[in-house]
């Protein structure tokens, strides 16, 4: 079969034939319907060194965002009917310890010897015309539409999880939201938000496209630049945002969401840019808090998909087949993308 596959590090991927994979016990052979492609795989395949953090040594199939339907079941799986569709929660830890044990694979206590992080980030991932998965990490769309689904298991649920994490924050009334770059993770954000808090969406991004796709779905859209924390603090009546959220992650944006925080407020850094910030007692907000993530549970994604199926999430995909993959990723690292590209074998 085809796929696309991370071979070297700093080295652009490759579409090549494989072997077509045979589940293993407890496992079910997928027919990829949609992987969408992440920017956490530029990081992988562009940006991490080898020896540096994030770093997941090659060679493996890209694409942890992917949904599917089964095709075959490996030894012992029983309960699942071929051309089932499902969607595939990405992460994979022991499945043994307390954190695996509450669907919480991402923070896994045996990480340090886990042979990968998941679907896609070190075992083989989705980017090809077949996929295997546990079956403890399928998740049932029932009649919902496969191929948009594909991005709810990570661009849906990495913010999902972010902001029920910061619902208190958020309700209780004249609370504000602010959403910093407004690309496949942060344009479901503000529909997220949108649908589960009666925030005031602020939004931004470099991309005045980008913009104007957020102020549709009702934020409103502050431009980047000098006076920026300003402009923000403004739309507050001066006492800052309840809870932010970086999807870009680097210095500059980091210092906005930071630096917009107001008091007893939340901020979330979701981007993987590796900027940092410095921390100083008389310039924080009291009982302000800066934090991150890393993707979400298995029951934060049953939920995403009931509001996919109640329509509040609406991933805006750009369809791809498998052969003009590799485009797909041209485009997202370049940032040329306006939706989240989906690649369809
Ligand atoms: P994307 O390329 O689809 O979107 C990024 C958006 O940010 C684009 O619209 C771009 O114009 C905008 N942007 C870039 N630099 C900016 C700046 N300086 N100021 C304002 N806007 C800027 O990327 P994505 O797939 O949505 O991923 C977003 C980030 O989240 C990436 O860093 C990715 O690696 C990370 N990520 C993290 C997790 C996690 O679990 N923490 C999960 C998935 C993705
Ligand atoms: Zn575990």
């Amino acid at each position: 079969m085809k796929a696309i596959v991370f071979e070297d590090f700093k080295t652009f991927p490759t579409l090549k034939e494989v072997e077509k994979p045979t589940p293993g016990p407890g496992e079910v052979l997928l027919k990829v319907a949609g992987a969408g492609a992440c920017h956490s795989d530029v990081a992988v395949y562009n940006e991490f060194d080898k020896d540096g953090p994030g770093a997941i040594p090659p060679p493996f199939i890209l694409g942890h965002e992917n949904s599917g339907w089964i095709e075959d079941v490996g030894p012992g799986v029983t309960g699942f009917e071929k051309g089932g569709a499902y969607l595939v929660y990405g992460p994979i830890g022991c499945g043994k310890c307390r954190a695996c044990s509450r669907g919480q694979d991402t923070y896994c206590e045996n990480a340090a010897t886990n042979p990968y992080l998941g679907i896609g980030l070190g075992r083989d991932g989705g980017m090809a015309e077949y996929v295997t998965v546990p079956v403890r990490n399928l998740v049932p769309l029932g009649d919902a539409d496969p191929i948009a689904a594909a991005p709810l298991s990570d661009a849906a649920l990495t913010p999902y999880h972010a902001i029920k994490n910061s619902l208190p924050n958020l309700n209780g009334g004249g609370r504000y939201a602010l959403v910093i770059g407004l690309g496949g993770l942060g344009q479901i954000a503000v529909q997220i938000l949108r649908a589960l808090t009666g925030a005031t969406i602020i939004a931004t991004d470099m991309k005045p496209e980008a913009m104007a796709k957020a102020a549709e779905l009702g934020a409103i859209t502050v431009e980047g630049g000098a006076g920026q924390v300003e402009r923000i603090r403004e739309i507050t009546g001066g006492k800052g945002v309840d809870a932010a959220f970086d999807f870009v992650g680097a210095g500059p944006t980091v210092a906005v969401a930071a630096g917009s925080m107001g008091r007893m407020g939340r901020c979330t850094i979701v981007g993987i840019a590796g900027g940092s910030y410095e921390w100083s007692f008389f310039t924080t907000p009291y009982e302000s808090t800066l934090t991150n993530t890393y993707w979400g549970t298995i029951e934060d994604l049953h939920e995403v998909v009931d509001m996919y199926k109640a329509g509040q999430i609406m991933p805006e995909i750009e369809r791809y087949s498998l052969d003009d993959g590799l485009e797909a990723y041209r485009k997202l690292q370049a940032g040329e993308l306006s939706g989240r590209a989906v690649v369809v074998p």
